[in-house]
């Protein structure tokens, strides 16, 4: 797939003295999906920031293609095609799934490519495409506060698929789901790689496994393990200082 690879090295982040990442390399090809796990404070929070230039580091190289994140703000790394959704859902409750999906909809610029488009109905068959990929499709005229919590997770994820991110920032989705929500979320996701680069940060390994992409393990700020889930599961690094706790 053609597309910009997501490229950390070296990346340390210093707050009053203490390293909340440290040292830290991660890079993820276009299209490929990466799951990034590791105990409370180990710095995943951290790492989404820099790359979506909440904060900056301390020292380190973060680039999308050519572009150097960390000379970039939040508002310029997002038009870059980088998109983050975060644990908390936030969707309009009084408004349909549809319209929720429409609000999100990035219209191209320009008022006559922004007229031919909306008479050409793109924006409308764009929202029923992501409504399908979402399995939302029934719901389209529901509000959104009447969806269960999977359902406005979905939503929100397709609501980061209106904007055509080229790279997904997706923070703990399965939190509080049921299994079959939670499974369900593992298809969507694994059904959106491919098309877009997408970075999970999870806690729970059954759904990582669901996910079949290769892990990092984060602790203490750095690269604890890389690999496959069974790979990084049978890590003694990692049994000691995540799973054996
Ligand atoms: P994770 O998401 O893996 O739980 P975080 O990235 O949130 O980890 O945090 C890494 C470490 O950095 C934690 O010990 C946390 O307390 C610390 N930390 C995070 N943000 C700040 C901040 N703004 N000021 C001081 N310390 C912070």
């Amino acid at each position: 797939m053609k597309g910009r690879r997501l490229y950390l090295d070296g990346v340390s982040v210093v707050f009053d003295g203490f390293r909340a990442l440290n040292n830290l390399a991660l890079v993820v090809e276009p299209g490929e999906m990466r799951a990034v796990i590791g105990p409370n404070g180990a710095g995943k929070t951290t790492m989404m920031d820099v790359i979506t230039g909440k904060t900056r580091p301390t020292a380190g190289i973060a680039t999308f293609g050519d572009s150097d994140l960390t000379r970039m703000d939040e508002a310029a790394i997002a038009n870059l095609g980088i998109g983050r959704k975060f644990q908390k859902p936030t969707v309009f409750d009084a408004l349909t799934v549809f319209e929720n999906l429409e609000l999100a909809l990035k219209a191209p610029r320009g008022p006559i490519a922004c007229l031919r488009w909306i008479l050409s109905g793109e924006g409308r068959t764009r929202v029923e495409e992501v409504m399908t990929e979402t399995g939302l499709t029934d719901r389209a005229q529901d509000p959104a506060g009447i969806l269960s919590h999977g359902q406005r997770q979905w939503l929100e994820i397709g609501m980061l698929m209106m904007q055509d991110p080229e790279l997904l920032l997706v923070d703990e989705p399965v939190a509080g789901m049921t299994d079959a929500e939670t499974e369900h979320t593992a298809a969507l996701l694994a059904r959106i790689a491919g098309k877009h680069s997408v970075v999970v940060v999870e806690h729970d390994l059954e759904f990582v496994r669901a996910l079949g992409c290769r892990v990092t393990v984060l602790h203490e700020g750095s690269v604890l393990s890389e690999g496959s889930i069974d790979h990084v599961q049978n890590d003694p690094r990692v049994v000691e200082v995540y799973l054996g706790r």
